[in-house]
């Protein structure tokens, strides 16, 4: 997330928006002043994370509420293994925070520098067709409504908030405290090889199933997979060599992508041949603590949108994107990544109701999207795909609310919460219409 003189943008650079004020709470009354003057002045009022979306679902014109100095570790319940953390504290803390006291969250994306409000909002996710997303992690929350009042919420107060409220997509009030159910720190054994990619599909319950977390990337242009595979284990951790961590989460997971997407966006004809040198760097495998195998460096901003399916159209959802990147005129020189995901009960969740299988496609900011991004959503389309709530998209709330047989449940828990909208933005009025709709 950068700032500059009253314009705030979000990490891929591709969203900015001007603010009426910036505010930088350190405490719950301070949160809960922000409302209550927003609100008596007719002004919105958006919190932000880390800024790591890629919709414009954190802009706002009214009160931009910047959380970073609001991400401290509240109570630790060990018996119960669960943690209660202020609303603004990263991923990245609140894994040092759990592996200090052998805890540890269940299941982590791709990267660790979400706030955790951020993340849970937008249903953020990793991989394991056993393991749910972070969300459905949280037993208890505590959000500053319209009104400007704290209220907690759990499965045994208000349940119906506490329900909608995981996945809230910014729109039911500002989170203030999160309290996460942790597991026992665990350790992964992670195999990370290159394969043809027909041969994985063919496999590909098998891996799915088989591994406790799976997930593969095409390489566009080839026919190679990168593919991860991580098993939960008590083996002591075995790290790969610094060298080796560098080489493959930084050269190659970073900058040999940055370099291709550098080159192809001026020669897109070179991008097939460069892309065949990717898969060349072998296999790795070693034992590390989970949210270290879990977790790696974004150093190459990019442009990304992810689909969630049922996961029983996986294979042909992602045969309609193959046929798709082999008509594009521009070739695409960045992986489509795969995860798949256990269905949850929260109403607006991308896995609610189903086993969910993700579909992530990426360009080099700069480079055009619109023509790739909306076939493969035209595709998804097909598979009753849900859009991920913080990656690009072209759909609205009249296209997403059949896709979500819970869609009324929020609707109602939002009407209650914010009635005059105070948490709205142009984002949430596209997407889950105007409150009370
Ligand atoms: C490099 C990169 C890798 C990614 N990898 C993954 C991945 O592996 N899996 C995945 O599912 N997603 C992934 N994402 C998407 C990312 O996890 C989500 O977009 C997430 O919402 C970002 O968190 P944030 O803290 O930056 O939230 P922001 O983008 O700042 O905000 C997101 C939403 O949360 C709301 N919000 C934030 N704090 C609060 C609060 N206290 N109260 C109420 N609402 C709040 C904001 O208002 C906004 O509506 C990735 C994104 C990037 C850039």
């Amino acid at each position: 997330m950068r700032t500059e003189p009253g314009i705030w943008r979000n990490w891929a650079g591709n969203q900015h928006c001007a603010p009426h004020a910036v505010d930088r709470p350190t405490s719950e009354p301070e949160l809960v002043g922000v409302v209550e003057r927003a609100a008596a002045a007719g002004r919105r009022v958006k919190a932000v994370g880390a800024g790591h979306s890629f919709t414009s679902i954190a802009c706002t014109d009214g009160h931009l509420v910047d959380l970073s100095r609001y991400g401290r570790l509240l109570h630790v319940d060990p018996a119960a293994r669960q943690v209660t953390v202020e609303a603004g504290m990263t991923l990245r803390g609140l894994n040092r925070k759990l592996a200090a006291r052998d805890l540890a969250v269940e299941n982590l994306g791709d990267i660790a520098y979400q706030s955790v409000a951020g993340a849970a909002a937008t249903a953020t996710h990793g991989t394991g067709a056993r393991f749910r997303n972070l969300s459905s992690q949280i037993v208890g929350m505590r959000l500053i409504t319209g009104a400007g009042e704290a209220l907690d919420c759990s499965p045994t107060e208000r349940p119906d908030v506490w329900s909608s409220a995981r996945v809230g997509v910014g729109a039911l009030g500002l989170l203030s405290t999160l309290t996460i159910q942790c597991v026992p720190a665990f350790n992964l054994h992670a195999v990370e090889e290159a394969r043809p990619v027909d041969e994985v599909l063919e496999e590909l319950d098998d891996l799915v199933d088989g591994n406790d977390h799976f997930e593969l990337f095409w390489i566009p242009g080839t026919r190679w997979a990168l593919t991860k595979r991580n098993r939960r284990t008590h083996e002591p951790a075995q790290p790969r060599r610094r060298w080796e961590a560098f080489r493959n989460e930084v050269l190659y997971d970073n900058l040999a992508f940055g370099a291709m997407l550098r080159i192809g966006r001026r020669r897109p004809d070179l991008i097939p041949r460069l892309a065949k040198r990717i898969p060349s760097a072998g296999r790795q495998e070693y034992v590390e603590r989970s949210d270290r195998v879990f977790a790696s460096p974004r150093l190459v901003h990019f442009l990304e949108m992810e689909y969630a399916v049922p996961r029983v159209a996986f294979r042909p959802a992602f045969e309609a994107v193959r046929d798709l990147v082999a008509r594009m005129r521009v070739p695409v020189g960045f992986p489509v990544e795969c995860r798949f995901v256990a269905g949850d009960d929260i109403p607006l969740s991308t896995a609610s109701g189903r086993d969910t299988a993700y579909i992530a496609v990426h360009t080099a900011i700069g480079a055009p999207h619109e023509e790739y991004f909306s076939g493969v959503e035209a595709a998804m389309d097909r598979y009753d795909g849900r859009p991920h709530w913080g990656k690009l998209h072209f759909r609205t709330a009249a296209a997403l609310a059949p896709r979500y047989p819970r869609w009324q449940e929020f609707q109602a828990v939002r009407a209650e919460l914010d009635p005059a909208g105070t948490f709205a933005n142009p984002y949430t009025d596209r997407v889950l219409g105007p409150v009370g709709a």
